[in-house]
């Protein structure tokens, strides 16, 4: 190998360090580089989209490797040749302008300065990419690393129960390692942990485009540790972890919980982030000390940063999420059919969206417009599956919730008025809606006797419709409980 070569290799073996395995086999792997040792180094691309692209995200880093290893400025020119080699699997396709000429090379400006930008190069500027050409490049590179383009801070929709937890991804997404290391995210099924942690990458790979990023989810890192163990790979896996990783996002961390090997290997790596502050974001259906088997010195380092958890949206956001869903799916949602969708469906976002996919699936293939009435057929049985169970308990709760009073303040025997009407409605709602004795329900309210609950109902059942007021509030409750619209 020439001398020339040595460099250019030195400086590859350099990159390699610097930017993710996957950019540097798609972009650097391959390329021909023919190097001056008067400082001039041309590189030989099949494309001018791979001219645009490297050009745009790593000429101040190849110009900067060149200068740190050989102590001298060099000039980087790119040459389009067709022939030059097949290397991009991944953008070439479709970024071969037609008017291209092969063997055209192309002053680089010196810097992206406006000025610069403007000042003619030796051949004349290429055809931009297409809007849509490049959408469809950006999202099949995002998602080659994983990501789901969808996922972005753009499309999470902002509420009471993810405030916290959302500026705290954007804070980490915009000065990653600066404010919370680790973040840690939990939270319940379907409420939006995977598309934060997507966001929070996406928004990375905007501003610090040669950031290297690893995405996973837990199962995919214990199976990469067992089988890094099982062909003897641990020192790859180690460097790809622990060295060449600038930001490491680990979706439902709590699978790796019980793992020995696993939990280890993630121990080291963790330490090794943390110190060389590298931000680390991990996601988990349960807080730390709730996941079982999680060794005590995992628990205690997520604990390091901030720990922020997602509820289940209240009934603005699941409005204002199914409103913005239908709109991006170009679905035309009468209000009352979303209303009656946010009130029946509230356990999880992911509920939410298919229901609204199954109205307007079906509204669409049956070619019936969507109305309430609809809905509320479509929506039958899965809303009976995701409606909470009715209880004692349940209704307690939402009566107590309502008029502002503590459960236990139905269960007392305290007979001010503003008590004794919510606690009478409770046992009039419980016996109502649920298969419960007067005994078992006298209990269940603080030990009473039985014939205190069929008193009670009575004179519920008396109200009912002489008095407005009452008969209004427990419209609303039992609305609340899902009982009625
Ligand atoms: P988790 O990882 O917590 O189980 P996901 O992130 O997979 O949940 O979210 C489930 C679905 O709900 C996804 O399609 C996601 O886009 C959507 N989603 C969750 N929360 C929101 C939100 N606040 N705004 C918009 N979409 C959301
Ligand atoms: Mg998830």
């Amino acid at each position: 190998m020439s001398a020339q070569h040595e460099i250019v290799s030195k400086v590859l073996d350099s990159l390699k360090t610097k930017v993710s395995d996957f950019n540097f086999k798609n972009w650097f792997k391959n390329l021909q580089w023919d190097y001056d040792p008067q400082g001039k180094v041309v590189v030989s691309v099949p494309s001018r989209f791979v001219r645009d692209w490297l050009m745009d995200h790593y000429l101040e880093l190849i110009k900067f490797e060149f200068y740190r290893i050989t102590d001298q400025e060099h000039k980087v020119q790119f040459k389009i040749d067709r022939k030059a080699q097949k290397t991009l699997d991944l953008f070439n396709q479709t970024a071969e302008a037609a008017t291209t000429k092969p063997g055209e090379t192309c002053d680089i400006p010196e810097s992206k300065s406006p000025q610069n930008e403007t000042t003619p190069t030796k051949v004349t500027e290429p055809a931009k990419p297409t809007a849509n050409e490049a959408l469809q490049r950006y999202e099949e590179f995002v998602t080659q690393m994983g990501f789901n383009p969808k996922y972005n801070f753009e499309t999470y929709v902002v509420g009471n129960s993810n405030q916290l937890v959302h500026a705290a991804c954007q804070a980490v997404a915009r000065q990653p390692a600066r404010s919370y290391n680790p973040l840690f995210i939990y939270g319940g099924v379907g409420l939006g942990k995977t598309h934060l942690l997507n966001a929070i990458g996406l928004e990375v790979l905007k501003q610090y485009r040669n950031h290297r990023i690893i995405y996973v989810t837990g199962e995919k890192f214990t199976n990469e540790v067992i089988s890094a163990i099982r062909y003897g790979k641990a020192y790859e896996l180690r460097k790809k972890y622990r060295e060449n990783c600038d930001m490491l996002l680990i979706d439902d961390i709590q699978f790796i919980a019980g793992k020995e090997r696993t939990m280890e290997e993630f121990f080291h790596t963790f330490n090794a982030l943390y110190e060389a502050r590298k931000q680390i974001v991990l996601t988990s259906d349960k807080m730390p000390k709730d996941i079982p088997n999680l060794e005590e010195r995992l628990i205690s380092r997520f604990g390091w940063g901030l720990m922020a958890d997602i509820q289940s949206p209240d009934f603005e956001t699941r409005m204002a999420i199914l409103r913005k869903k239908a709109e991006e799916d170009g679905i035309d949602m009468p209000n009352d059919v979303c209303e009656y969708i946010a009130e029946n469906v509230s356990n999880n976002v992911r509920d939410l969206e298919g229901s609204l996919v199954r109205v307007s699936a079906f509204a669409s293939l049956s070619q019936k417009p969507i109305t309430f009435e609809l809905a509320r057929e479509i929506l039958k049985n899965i809303i009976e599956d995701v409606k909470p169970k009715l209880s004692v308990e349940g209704i307690q709760s939402r009566v107590a919730e309502y008029y502002n009073l503590k459960i236990s303040d139905l269960k007392s025997k305290r007979r001010h008025k503003n008590l004794a009407v919510p606690r009478q409605i409770a046992m009039y709602l419980c016996k109502a809606h649920l298969e419960c004795s007067f005994p078992e329900l006298g209990q269940k309210f603080g030990g009473k006797d039985h014939t205190t609950v069929m008193h009670a109902c009575q004179k519920i059942r008396k109200y009912i419709d002489a008095n407005a007021t009452i008969t209004s509030e427990i419209k609303e409750i039992e609305k609340g409980l899902g009982l009625a619209h």
